[in-house]
């Protein structure tokens, strides 16, 4: 049985340039042809895709943010027809609207190609039976992940929108070997198994554990290796980057850059690449979507370098070392990760202050209810307010999150003046959950 799921992981670091520098010089030229918004934003730069150098002039590529996206979708769109498009996902935008990301079928080929790889890595194999604990939702995760199963060959066992009782059933079952999920979520089945009397030790046959979407502390790891009996690796993305980093089976708690998809820039305050074992920004061109490319995207994730240039496994990848927290060790902004959505303190407030009805002061509440993330958002009211229109304010409010930021939240209407007063955006929001303050 093959080792690799792709030669590329195995090249050497000089092969692994030379394929991220030819690819880039393809990526830049498709580009300028393709693309107003980087055409415009390399004339400006004053840099000819033609004589474009690769990995050795990456540093003269613009950086891109989340505020740029939906500019850069918008002079993408046109240059990719309706027949070429196979995926759209979307997350929350910072400007009040999601951001869409479209993929084409030759995107989508490389993206489940880069899922399956990770999940080989993990020990991911056709003979497994896989199950997916994810809701069918608009975020690339659950999606990915079933692409890169396919890919593989693993017998998957569809178990969207069912309860947690009913999935343990199933579990059971069908006598799955891989399970997928959030760790709060993997680690709530557990719990639920358990109110059902189930043996995991015995009874259940999940040998791997594959977490993604929220901060993964060392800690929360062996609780769920303990819970369940299984092999526990984590891999980290995000909708926009798609995934990026895989937990390595062979050296726990190092993460490896797929940089046989990407190209990952690790950079201090002044843009130079940080050594082994320093923080920096964590930066992420795509190599292969064209859809939605991403050149020098700044995820606004502080994470730090893993010490050691090759790993055990035999990859040579560039890795990020997990911490107590997770990987990230702080976020740039201040932008808080709640059940695989980045939310921000700005567009809370934002749909906040629309409310003419509503005072000013509020508070949001992260805190933790059946090992899932919550939102409790807490606003005043203007004096002299009714009950009827407290109840409608509330609902009204309530289903503007869901539709802004794709994220259930609770709202509490208090009286006017029982709030503290606080001006930081940021201190607003207070961070109860039980996984430790620090988001990926
Ligand atoms: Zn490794």
């Amino acid at each position: 049985m093959k080792k690799f799921w792709s030669f590329t992981e195995t090249f050497s670091r000089s092969a692994l340039e030379e394929f991220q520098s030819q690819r880039l010089c393809a990526l830049v030229r498709f580009l300028a042809r393709r693309n107003s918004y980087y055409r415009e934003r390399f004339r400006k730069e004053e840099l000819e895709a033609t004589s474009f150098r690769g990995l050795a002039d990456l540093h003269r590529l613009p950086f891109s943010e989340k505020k740029h996206l939906q500019e850069i979708l918008e002079t993408t769109r046109p240059s990719l027809p309706n027949r070429d498009l196979l995926r759209w996902h979307q997350t929350s935008g910072t400007s009040g609207t999601p951001t869409r990301f479209p993929d084409s079928r030759r995107d989508w080929v490389a993206y489940s190609d880069l899922a399956a790889s990770a999940l080989y890595a993990m020990g991911v194999r056709r003979e497994d039976t896989a199950l997916a604990a994810f809701s069918y939702g608009p975020h690339i995760a659950f999606w990915s992940y079933l692409s890169g199963l396919d890919r593989i060959g693993t017998t998957v066992v569809a178990a969207g929108g069912l309860t947690s009782e009913a999935r343990v059933r199933l579990l059971l079952d069908y006598k799955v070997s891989v399970l997928l999920g959030t760790p709060n979520y993997t680690m709530h089945l557990a719990a639920v198994a358990r109110a059902m009397d189930v043996d995991l030790e015995t009874e259940c046959q999940v040998r791997l554990i594959v977490t993604s979407a929220e901060p993964h502390p060392t800690e929360l790891k062996q609780k769920l290796r303990d819970c369940w009996g299984a092999a526990v690796y984590d891999r980290i993305g995000s909708t926009e980057t798609g995934g990026i980093a895989f937990e390595c089976p062979a050296n726990p708690n190092v993460y490896h850059l797929q940089e046989n998809y990407l190209i990952a820039e690790i950079l201090d305050q002044n843009h130079r690449p940080v050594a082994p074992g320093e923080d920096g920004e964590l930066i992420i061109t795509t190599l292969f979507r064209q859809a939605m490319p991403l050149i020098r995207f700044r995820t606004g994730s502080i994470v730090r370098r893993a010490p050691g240039e090759s790993c055990l496994c035999g990859r040579s990848f560039l890795s990020l070392q997990a911490t107590q927290t997770g990987v990230v060790v702080r976020r740039i902004d201040d932008l808080r990760k709640v059940r695989g959505i980045l939310i921000s303190p700005t567009e809370i407030e934002r749909i906040v202050q629309e409310e003419s009805q509503l005072g000013e002061h509020y508070q949001v509440i992260l805190h933790t209810r059946d090992h899932s993330d919550e939102v409790t958002l807490r606003v005043e009211s203007l004096p002299n307010t009714s009950p009827a229109q407290l109840q409608k304010m509330k609902r009204g409010l309530g289903k503007k999150f869901q539709e802004r930021l794709l994220l259930r939240f609770n709202v509490e209407i208090v009286e006017y003046g029982s709030l503290p007063r606080r001006a930081d955006k940021a201190q607003k929001i207070i961070d109860q959950r039980e996984i430790p303050p620090i988001h990926q």
